[in-house]
């Protein structure tokens, strides 16, 4: 805790429990000793000190022990500006100020019974009371167990008022979207937040979480009581057991505290009590900030922060996770829709697909640069073209998170196939810059636009994966420049990502790792990814599996021991063959992971690649999704996709990926990479200098120049005139077949 506001906690605690005192001692001579006092219709006595020191104050003469207890927590008062050296004593002070409010609490109930709305849920404004007092047991059990259950995350106490009646009730609408209880009290410049909420024309009340618990900071104690309470009533605490107490609050609920207006000394003091509980204070003045984390989750003061990112603020240093309950778009959601096509006539958009630029990167920034939900689209947008058009089309997914790693990226990624297919009327296929989109017109006509794409990833990156991060924001761009801009930054990620397993090598690994994210199209499709075998997507290798697995242990992605070596130049093992025949429901009982002849792995419709052996060139070629047109094996890439596609093994055929082209394990068992006589020029040049590189290492230093393209070679006889007049290395080769 800064030294300055430990020494105003200090003086705030002081103050208040003078006025403990006061009240106390006028109660006494007027009401006797023997005078009940409590909050009316709760079994919990005043609850944060019947919680914290297990004293039942019933009595007016109760409060006397208690009251000495404030005087022993509270250290002597320090001049303004005294820096204190540590941050028990004001903790200490704030405990004491929460007790000594208490009673000041009670007392008023006694003093003036109709000042509180006590017992009632709501608040009837017609009355002119609008001050709800402690929740009576009835509201308690109500309310209480949602923060237990989570429809209900935790709450934020509220002191002061905004600026205006708009900025409160856009303070308050923001807490709500959150599900959190406002909890309000306290006063800044004679203006009071739920003051203005109701003059804003905001129902205020229980059943809209907006409660106003009282005028002056002391009602900050119905708050905290409730807090203690919770954790009596349904985390099984006894009263008296503080630290229990203390912990169960500060693991499970989320609460801050939101000081708005000029901070005094006696907010200072409840403010130092709330972090007893780990509840931290979020200020929009320039108080000094207590940032080291110690008791609370992350800082425990965060000063200065504008009314528009408040509560942004407050739910990032809470450590509260955005819950998305349901994906807010205006067609139908979920798993049903997820093998669904969109078909000729039925296109108003397309995106990607090889006629236009389809990108998706999922990248990390710094917790300041992401707004959460925030969604930007840039450039045109469904409503400004035609039906049937196409656009290019970069959507950045900008991640972050206090324990959000890198490594994360590309998982994150690699779900938004199958998210984004699951809206109804939305086909997706692909990934990285190979992703192909389809908006059909049903959908549009339902109002679903490109930033509906952006939402889908917001929800159910939160749903699926909040554990890893904590905010996310979408970007979506069609301009072509920028698009292409977009591309070339993805395409160096993807590059540092494929980087990154370089160097590994099967043999160095026990585990490999499935995936069978890509079950929910080709039913019996497993990818083994072992270290020199990139899922054929090209968007999972066997770091992103393994940590995909560390993410969600029951997740698609698995270990697989590799067990007993029975083939090493096919590359088959005992437990990759025991895995896949499990993982296939019995469909395949043995797999290769280097060769396309014997036992090939299954392909399906994401593959980057699909190889294919050219029988009179005694070869192989490969083509990408980007090339559309005819292939020497005379099918184009969407025909042998369509064909082999589907998640059966097909012997002759390999779906891959890019990558794995110039990985040291490539068809080893059919010869390796000296087998590849053909491919499109564009991808040969995107590959150029690791398969020169590759060529080095096999004695053919001109091998990228040995290969094929389609501006030499059209048809299989073509490759095999150019082959022979290079005297390409695979005729030396044993038969192929
Ligand atoms: Fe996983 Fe393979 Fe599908 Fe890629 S292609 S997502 S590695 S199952
Ligand atoms: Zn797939």
């Amino acid at each position: 805790m800064s030294k300055i506001i430990a020494s105003a906690a200090i003086r705030g605690a002081h103050k208040i429990l003078e006025r403990a005192k006061k009240s106390y001692s006028e109660a006494l001579d007027r009401f006797g000793p023997d005078q009940e006092i409590g909050f009316p219709n709760t079994a919990y006595y005043l609850p944060i000190i019947y919680a914290i020191t297990g004293i039942g104050v019933s009595k007016i003469r109760d409060a006397k022990s208690v009251l000495e207890l404030c005087e022993r927590l509270t250290p002597p008062p320090v001049k303004e500006n005294t820096p204190l050296p540590y941050l028990a004593p004001a903790l200490d002070a704030g405990m004491a100020t929460l007790f000594a409010e208490e009673i000041i609490e009670a007392i008023r109930y006694l003093e003036d019974p109709d000042f509180y709305l006590a017992n009632c849920e709501d608040v009837d404004l017609s009355g002119g009371r609008i001050w709800l007092g402690a929740a009576n047991d009835v509201i308690f059990r109500k309310r209480g167990v949602e923060f237990v259950d989570g429809t209900a995350p935790g709450f934020a106490a509220i002191a002061g008022a905004a600026p205006d009646p708009n900025t409160a009730s856009r303070i308050a609408l923001e807490l709500q979207e959150k599900n959190l209880y406002v909890f309000m009290c306290g006063e800044n410049q004679g203006k009071r937040f739920a003051e203005q909420l109701v003059e804003a024309g905001v129902q205020i009340g229980w059943p809209t979480r907006l409660v106003s618990f009282g005028p002056d900071i002391s009602a900050a104690v119905f708050a905290i009581g409730f807090a203690c309470r919770v954790a009596m009533a349904f985390g099984g605490i006894k009263p008296g057991e503080f630290r229990k107490n203390l912990i169960y609050n500060k693991d499970r609920t989320y609460a801050f505290v939101l000081a708005l207006g000029d901070v005094t000394d006696e907010w200072y003091a409840n403010a130092a009590g709330a972090i007893n509980w780990g509840f931290p204070t979020i200020a929009d003045t320039p108080i000094p900030q207590v940032l080291p984390t110690g008791i609370c989750t992350y800082e425990h003061v965060v000063s200065n922060i504008p009314h528009e990112h408040i509560v942004q603020k407050a739910v990032e240093v809470r450590g509260l996770k955005v819950q998305v309950s349901k994906v807010p778009i205006p067609v139908s959601y979920g798993p049903a829709f997820e093998g669904e096509r969109v078909r000729g006539e039925d296109i108003y958009l397309e995106m990607g697909g090889g006629r236009t630029i389809a990108v998706e990167w999922t990248t990390s920034k710094r917790m300041d640069e992401v707004e959460d939900g925030r969604i930007d689209v840039i450039g045109k947008d469904i409503t400004d073209v035609e039906p049937g058009s196409r656009l290019h089309f970069a959507m950045v997914a900008e991640v972050a998170g206090r324990n959000f790693q890198e490594d994360f990226e590309p998982i994150l990624e690699r779900q938004n196939h199958h998210l984004i297919n699951q809206a109804q009327g939305i086909m997706h296929i692909g990934q990285r810059d190979i992703a192909w989109i389809r908006i059909s017109k049903q959908a549009v006509e339902k109002g679903f636009r490109l930033e509906h794409i952006g939402k889908i990833i917001h929800a159910k990156y939160h749903q699926d994966f909040g554990a890893i991060f904590d905010k996310v924001q979408i970007k979506i761009y069609t301009d072509e420049d920028k698009v292409r801009e977009i591309l070339d930054m993805a395409r160096a990620s993807y590059a540092y990502r494929d980087a990154r397993i370089e160097g590994m090598t099967d043999e160095t690994v026990d585990t490999f790792y499935s995936c069978i994210l890509c079950q929910s199209f080709a039913p019996s499709h497993v990818c083994i990814v072992s270290p020199e075998r990139t899922g054929l997507c090209g968007a999972y290798n066997w770091l992103d599996c393994r940590a995909a697995y560390e993410i969600n242990p029951e997740g698609p992605n698995q270990p697989v021991k590799k067990g007993e070596c029975i083939n090493e130049r096919y590359g088959q093992f005992k437990g990759c063959n025991e895995y896949i025949s499990r993982a296939s429901r019995q469909k395949i009982e043995s797999v290769s992971l280097y060769s396309l002849m014997v036992d090939p792995m299954t392909t399906c419709g994401c593959c980057e690649c699909i190889a294919a052996i050219l029988p009179m060139c005694n070869g192989i070629m490969t083509v990408d999704r980007d090339f559309n047109d005819m292939t020497p094996c005379g099918m184009k890439f969407t025909t042998l996709a369509g064909s082999v596609g589907g998640g059966a093994q097909t012997p002759g055929f390999l779906g891959h990926s890019k990558y794995n082209i110039t990985q040291r394990k490539f068809l080893k068992g059919d010869g390796g990479i000296l087998r590849l006589v053909w491919m499109p020029k564009r991808l040969k040049e995107e590959l150029r200098d690791r398969l020169q590189k590759r060529g080095e290492e096999l004695g053919i230093p001109n091998l990228p120049d040995l290969i094929a393209d389609e501006t030499v070679a059209l048809t299989e006889d073509e490759v095999l005139t150019y082959i022979t007049e290079k005297g390409h290395p695979c005729l030396n080769l044993e038969p192929l077949l």
